[in-house]
C-alpha cells in the first residue's frame, strides 16, 4: 500500500531524513517511534505530499506522490501534529468545508453523519470548535482526516497534550479505525505505539534503526538465554540451591521484590533448557516460584538503548535483518 525507497530530506545543510526504506501492506497499523527531532513528522509530511523530498520515491497504492499527487493524496487522510482546525466554525460546518476542499464524491450529508458517528462527535456537531475540549478537538481532527474515506491514515502524534482518559479514547478510536484502514502513527512515547501497533519502525536521527514487531525487537536485543525467576525464599539459601541445578552456569540475585520474594537472574550453560529443573528444585525445597520468565528487555528498554546509541552501533547490535541497509553516498554535512 505504501512503498518508500531511498527517501532523503535536506533542510538547508541539515540532512533530516537519510535514505529511508520501508513498505507497508494494506491493513497494517505501524508505529513510527523516535525521540523528538528524529524526523518522524518530516517523513509523514513527505508521504502526504505536503513537503517535497530531496531524493527518493514514495508510492501510495501504486501512485507516485510526485507524478500522480492527486490520486496519491486522495488515498490519504492526514492528521498533522497541529490539526488544521478553524476554531470559529461549528464542527459540522468545518467538516462540510473539508468535504468541499477534498472534492469528495459520496453524498455529502450521509457521509459526514457517518464520520461524525465513527469518531464519536455527533453530539457536538453544532458546537463551535473553539468551545470543545482538547480531546474533542482532536477527534474533529480525526474526522477531517476521515472525510473522503481514504484507505490510508497518517496520524502525527495523535495523543500529544491529551489527558489519560482522552488518550485511552483516542487509542480505542485508532483501534477501531485500524480494522478498515492502513495506519501510520507517530509517537515519541513507547506505550502509545505498543498499545495499538504490531509493527514498530524506530527512527533516530533521520534513519530507520529498527523495523520489526515489538515482540521481536525486545527479543533480539535482550540476552534471551537468561531467565528471571521470582521466588518466595531465603535469598542466601536459594542462591546456593539454584547454583547446584544441572545446566546452570551462574545465578545472580536482584534482591527483594514483593514481600518475601527475591528475583534471580539465572544463566544456563550453552544450549541447556533449565526451566523444568529450576521449577522442580524450587518446589522440592518447599519454596514458591511466583514467576519464571525470559529475562527480556521491555520495548521501553530496547527503545532507550537504541536511541541512545549512534546509528552504527544500533545496527550492529540488531544485525542487518531488521535494519534498512545504508548504501547512501551522502553523509550529513557538519
Ligand atoms: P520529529 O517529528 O521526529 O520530532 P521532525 O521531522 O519534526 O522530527 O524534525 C527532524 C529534524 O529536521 C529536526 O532536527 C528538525 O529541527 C529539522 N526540521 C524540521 N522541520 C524543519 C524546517 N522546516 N526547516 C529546517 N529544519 C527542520
Ligand atoms: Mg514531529
Amino acid at each position: 500500500m505504501i512503498n518508500v525507497s531511498g527517501l532523503s530530506k535536506r533542510y538547508g545543510t541539515h540532512l533530516a531524513v537519510k535514505d529511508v526504506n520501508f513498505n507497508i501492506e494494506k491493513g497494517e497499523v505501524i508505529g513510527f517511534l523516535g525521540p523528538n527531532g528524529a524526523g518522524k513528522s518530516t517523513i509523514m509530511n513527505i508521504l502526504t505530499g505536503y513537503l517535497s523530498m530531496t531524493q527518493g520515491k514514495v508510492e501510495i497504492d501504486g501512485f507516485d506522490i510526485v507524478e500522480f499527487p492527486e490520486q496519491a493524496k486522495r488515498r490519504i487522510g492526514y492528521l498533522p501534529e497541529i490539526p488544521p482546525l478553524y476554531t470559529d466554525m461549528k464542527v459540522r460546518e468545518y467538516l462540510n468545508f473539508i468535504y468541499d476542499l477534498k472534492k469528495v464524491k459520496f453524498p455529502k450529508k450521509p457521509h459526514i453523519d457517518e464520520v461524525l458517528r465513527l469518531v464519536g462527535i455527533d453530539n457536538v456537531a453544532n458546537r463551535l470548535i473553539k468551545n470543545l475540549s482538547k480531546g474533542y478537538r482532536q477527534r474533529v481532527g480525526f474526522a477531517q482526516a476521515l472525510i473522503g474515506n481514504p484507505d490510508v491514515l497518517i496520524l502525527d502524534e495523535p495523543t500529544v497534550g491529551l489527558d489519560p482518559k482522552q488518550i485511552i479514547e483516542i487509542r480505542n478510536l485508532i483501534g477501531r479505525l485500524g480494522k478498515n484502514h492502513t495506519i501510520i502513527l507517530s509517537s515519541h512515547i513507547l506505550s502509545e505505539i505498543q498499545a495499538v501497533c504490531k509493527r514498530v519502525i524506530i527512527i533516530n536521527r533521520g534513519e530507520i534503526i529498527a523495523d520489526d514487531t515489538a515482540e521481536n525487537l525486545a527479543h533480539r536485543l535482550s540476552d534471551n538465554k537468561t531467565l528471571l525467576a521470582r521466588i518466595v525464599c531465603n535469598e542466601e539459601d536459594m542462591l546456593a540451591t539454584l547454583k547446584t541445578v544441572k545446566g546452570v552456569k551462574s545465578v545472580t540475585s536482584l534482591g527483594q521484590m514483593e514481600s518475601g520474594s527475591y528475583d534471580f537472574v539465572i544463566e544456563p550453560m550453552d544450549g541447556n533448557d533449565i526451566r523444568a529443573d529450576i521449577f522442580d528444585r524450587v518446589v522440592s525445597r518447599g519454596k514458591k516460584l511466583l514467576a519464571l520468565n525470559d529475562n527480556r528487555l521491555s520495548l521501553e528498554q530496547v527503545f532507550l538503548r537504541l536511541t541512545d546509541m549512534d546509528t552504527k552501533e544500533a545496527k550492529e547490535l540488531l544485525g542487518s535483518e531488521t535494519v534498512a541497509e545504508t548504501n547512501t553516498e551522502e553523509e550529513e554535512e557538519v
